[in-house]
């Protein structure tokens, strides 16, 4: 066995963030689609190469003027629709041109009398009584969104909604993104039955290869899902050996159960035969405790990251949330991923016992005025149905025992 070395939370979660710091960005990059380049990390800045907007852009329905003559009836010359080309006779002194929301603004206007305070008389138009306007109102000048040439977003960031919109906005039809990283996954135990496969009374279904795939994938990276393997040390080993092979290397390998204390529990030992060095071999949380950390060397001489997760299924998910989500993150080049930890008010008091950081499965209400958080009755860290009746983990600092209603909490999002 390896020397022990247990964190608390904040250390190992150090250790993680240092070592995902220093992984450069994926070799392999890929040009795809906008619609399917989301939730893959940009390979490229994304740079408009024009001016955004690229006109000077109504914002409202109204009537285009000069700001300085709005105490004066104007004279309506014409109509400007969005998608009609800009109006460059000058307007003249008086001259109000009809325009409509996303035109471009006639040359000379400078402000946009919204139609609700405007009184309208055939062809000439007035404010209403007490409005007033200033240049610039209600339009959005040409470049002051983006100057072309300039960077909308940078490599590194996950592409979601937000970046595939301005990706368009920008009129490219598809995005160089990164290579998902390989993550291999093994379940171990004598114990586990695939889903589908008959099951005896002392088996058990083998989730966690499930849940960690569904997790890997979520995370931005490709889950290769292995057998599950006996708990057996040569077989352990061999598993292990024929994963750190170059021509399958996987970026990361997590291995589920088999990192306990019992008499069955090979996986450390399997590692540390192959050559593993472990970073920490066990964090002080509940669940999750006896997580394991560290590298194992491969034939081309770059390190094989590992964890070794707890095998009862909410530690499996939770330490893969807390730990791995951020390796992978950083694996799959993304660079500003952050463990989606958010304050929530307690609906209720909580007791703990100090000691260790907990994570409770815990519902969250999620309302305008703020989140609350309730727990979930749980039998402990097997107890998956919990799991599912829960959308977040109530976070129990080390230090105290009673929680009251109206606390300001700190929760983990899933
Ligand atoms: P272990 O960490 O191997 O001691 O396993 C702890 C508990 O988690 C035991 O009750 C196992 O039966 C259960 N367990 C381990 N692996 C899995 C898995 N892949 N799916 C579901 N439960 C598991
Ligand atoms: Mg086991």
């Amino acid at each position: 066995m390896p020397a022990e070395q247990i964190l608390t939370y904040d250390e190992a979660a150090s250790v993680v963030a240092a070592h995902a710091a220093t992984l450069p960005p994926p070799k392999f990059t890929t040009r795809v689609s906008l619609a399917a380049a989301h939730g893959c990390v940009l390979a490229e800045n994304i740079r408009t190469p024009r001016a955004l907007p690229p006109f000077d852009r109504a914002t409202r329905d109204g009537f285009a003027v000069r700001a300085a003559e709005i105490k004066q009836a104007f004279h309506v010359s014409g109509l400007l629709r969005a998608g009609q080309p800009a109006v460059t006779a000058p307007l003249a002194a008086g001259e109000a041109i009809e325009i409509m929301t996303g035109a471009p603004m006639p040359f000379g206007a400078d402000a946009v009398l919204m139609i609700e305070h405007a009184e309208r008389t055939g062809e000439r138009i007035r404010a209403s009584t007490g409005r007033m306007l200033v240049p610039g109102d209600n339009v959005v000048p040409r470049g002051s969104e983006a100057a072309p040439g300039s960077i909308m977003v940078t490599a590194g960031v996950r592409v979601g909604a937000a970046q595939i919109a301005a990706a368009a906005s920008c009129g490219m039809p598809d995005l160089l993104v990164f290579g998902r990283p390989n993550i291999a996954i093994f379940a171990t135990g004598d114990e586990l039955i695939e889903p589908g496969e008959p099951v005896l009374d002392h088996q058990i279904y083998n989730s966690n290869a499930y849940s960690l795939a569904a997790q890997v994938e979520e995370a931005g990276g490709r889950a290769l899902i292995h057998r599950a393997l006996s708990d057996d040390l040569g077989a352990t080993e061999n598993a292990i050996a024929s994963a750190q092979a170059s021509d399958n290397a996987s970026d990361l390998l997590l291995v589920s159960g088999g990192v306990s204390m019992g008499k069955f529990d090979y996986v450390e030992t399997a590692l540390r035969n192959r050559g593993a060095e472990f970073f920490f071999t066990g964090v002080r949380i509940q669940p999750g405790k006896p997580l394991v950390f560290g590298g194992l060397p491969r034939p081309d001489g770059a390190r094989q990251y590992f964890f070794g997760l707890p095998g009862n299924p909410v530690s499996t998910l939770v330490t893969f949330s807390l730990f791995a989500r951020l390796l992978i993150a950083a694996l799959a080049g993304e660079h500003s991923y952050a463990v989606p930890f958010v304050s929530a008010t307690l609906a209720e008091e909580v007791h703990s016992k100090p000691g260790l950081t907990r994570f409770l499965p815990a519902v969250v209400h999620h309302d305008i005025a703020g989140p609350t958080v309730r727990t979930v009755l749980w039998q402990g860290s097997g107890d998956l149905a919990a799991l599912a009746r829960s959308n977040a983990f109530l976070v129990i600092p080390p230090q105290r025992e009673v929680f009251l209603a109206g606390e300001a909490m700190t929760i983990l999002l899933r």
